[in-house]
């Protein structure tokens, strides 16, 4: 590949994602047998990793979204808000939250308090990628796709300012 002038270097190569998301979905699919689980995928940086492991699930399930916000350019505001809702009620479902990343957890804090008194049989997190050495709050996603350093990355997704989204691998951005 050409040298870009944004990209430190990959860290994360199309073909181990795939691999890595193909596990997941077999391994929620075991996990949920039976339960038809409501997959919420986190706009808009959880999106790719959302529509890839779906195709990955082989049970019967439900898609819904939502969009939080905390992110400006490389540092996490700290605060997190909720820009868009679920369309469906949650109540007695086995919901499975589906994210990018992990860093502070500050945003996952948020949303499974903000999920907790709307009667879900279960919340469990699905996150492509873990930062556990940045956490601010105990967040434990119960699965993970890659647990990785203190770095910003971008592509499959994730962002920098609102670029790279489309790039298929995981690149550490070039400051
Ligand atoms: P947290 O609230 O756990 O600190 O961060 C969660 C959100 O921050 C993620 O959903 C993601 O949008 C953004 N984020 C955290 N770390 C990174 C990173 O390394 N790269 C990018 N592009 N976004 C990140």
């Amino acid at each position: 590949m050409a040298e870009q002038p944004f990209l430190e270097r990959i860290l994360i190569s199309q073909e181990q994602i795939k691999q890595r998301v193909a596990e997941l979905g077999r391994e929620i699919s075991t996990d949920y047998k039976g339960k038809k689980p409501l997959f919420v995928g986190i706009l808009r940086g959880g999106i790719i990793f959302y529509a890839d492991l779906l195709r990955e699930i082989s049970i019967d399930c439900n898609m819904d979204f939502m969009s939080l916000s905390s992110y400006a350019g490389t540092k996490s505001t700290g605060e997190v808000r909720t820009m868009l809702d679920l369309r469906e009620s949650i109540k007695g479902r086995h919901v499975v939250i589906v994210e990018d990343i992990v860093d502070t957890g500050l945003t996952l804090d948020y949303l499974m308090k903000s999920l907790a008194d709307r009667g879900a049989a279960s919340i469990e997190i699905c996150c492509l990628l873990d930062k556990p050495c940045n956490r601010k709050v105990d967040v434990s996603p119960k699965y993970v796709g890659f647990t990785i350093e203190n770095e910003f990355v971008i592509g499959y997704g994730l962002d920098y300012n609102e670029l790279y989204r489309n790039l298929p691998y995981i690149g550490v951005f070039k400051k």
